[in-house]
């Protein structure tokens, strides 16, 4: 019988997730990785894997083979880490396997960008196991009625990675996959220093994350981490403020799913002002700061 189960890091991922399943309209269950709660969402079953620590992708995608085996389709948000873990899941379950799915005809055929967003592919799977990763943005979530059942899940898997160290995120920052406010920065902000208190600095004040372009990447500005576009995260906030971003079609095929972008930039001929719901031409040395200093009253 044809059956969810949605991976979720936490009840956070969860909630984000659970859009999907309610269109997807087949029956499913929710496995948590960390953390508990999430039995509001219209799962019938939420598993608790109660891990202090997610596993590398490896171990995890072999402690996952056993319960996932038991359905027709496995999914979680996209994001780096999901769709490290999930590939190896395909590969381990021989199923089929979709990314970044932004909309569904079936609970066979699913829609993607490809080329940088500026294509959206249509995918028939005719595989009876669909392994998939989902971009939240085109699911959102109706209130779900009743509670579902727990069950704690034991999840040990093994693999030949190791995690050697983890690194904090800077400033305790939410995720940029995760946060409902992003403000990127881009080559204009001449040192991390410079990035770190407006870029950083406005992030802070709206509760957000730091995003930034391969541009600011390459030059030092900003963390390898913080890219944002084609080659770095795919963000979906509420609320994205590029400030001093040309609007290449590599960064705006990460933020395209954003429901709101706000375009700081010096140049009214800039390519971003065609994508962005409000523009503000102006010198970001200017307007950031005032920005800031206005938010905080
Ligand atoms: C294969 C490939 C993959 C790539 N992947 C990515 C990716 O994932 N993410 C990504 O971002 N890029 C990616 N790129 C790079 C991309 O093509 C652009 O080079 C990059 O996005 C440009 O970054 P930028 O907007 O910061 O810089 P620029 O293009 O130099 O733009 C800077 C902008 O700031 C404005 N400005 C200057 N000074 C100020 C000021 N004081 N106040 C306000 N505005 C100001 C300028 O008018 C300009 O519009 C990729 C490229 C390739 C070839």
């Amino acid at each position: 019988m044809s059956r969810l189960l949605m991976i979720a890091n936490d009840a956070a991922e969860a909630a984000q997730g659970a859009g999907f399943a309610q269109k997807l309209g087949l029956p499913w269950d929710l496995l948590l990785l960390t953390g508990s709660g999430a039995a509001d969402l219209g799962a019938e079953k939420v598993f608790t894997a109660s891990l202090s620590d997610v596993s590398p992708a490896d171990a995890l995608a072999s402690g996952l083979q056993s319960l996932a085996g038991g359905y027709s389709h496995i999914a979680s948000v996209s994001s780096m880490a999901s769709k490290d873990v999930l590939a190896r899941l395909a590969g381990l379950l021989d199923a089929a396997m979709v990314t970044d799915v932004t909309a569904l005809d079936s609970p066979t055929v699913f829609k993607r960008p490809i080329v940088a967003g500026s294509l959206i592919q249509t995918v028939e799977v005719l595989h009876p196991t669909v392994v998939l990763t989902v971009r939240p943005a085109g699911f959102p979530f109706s209130a779900a009625s009743g509670a579902s059942a727990s069950e704690s899940f034991s999840l040990t898997g093994s693999g030949s990675a190791k995690r050697i160290e983890r690194s904090a995120k800077a400033g305790g920052r939410p995720d940029l996959t995760q946060a409902r406010v992003v403000v990127s920065g881009g080559r204009p902000l001449k040192d991390a220093e410079t990035f770190e208190k407006l870029i950083g600095g406005l992030a802070d004040v709206l509760g957000g994350a730091a995003g930034a372009t391969r541009a600011a990447v390459d030059s030092g500005i900003a963390s390898n981490e913080l890219q944002v576009g084609q080659t770095g995260k795919v963000v979906a906030p509420e609320l994205y403020i590029a400030a001093g971003i040309s609007g290449s079609t590599q960064h705006m095929a990460g933020i395209k799913d954003s429901k709101v972008i706000v375009a700081i930039n010096k140049d009214p001929d800039a390519p971003i002002f065609e994508f962005a719901d409000y523009g503000i031409v102006a010198d970001l040395y200017d307007v950031v700061p005032e920005l800031m200093e206005k938010l905080r009253k």
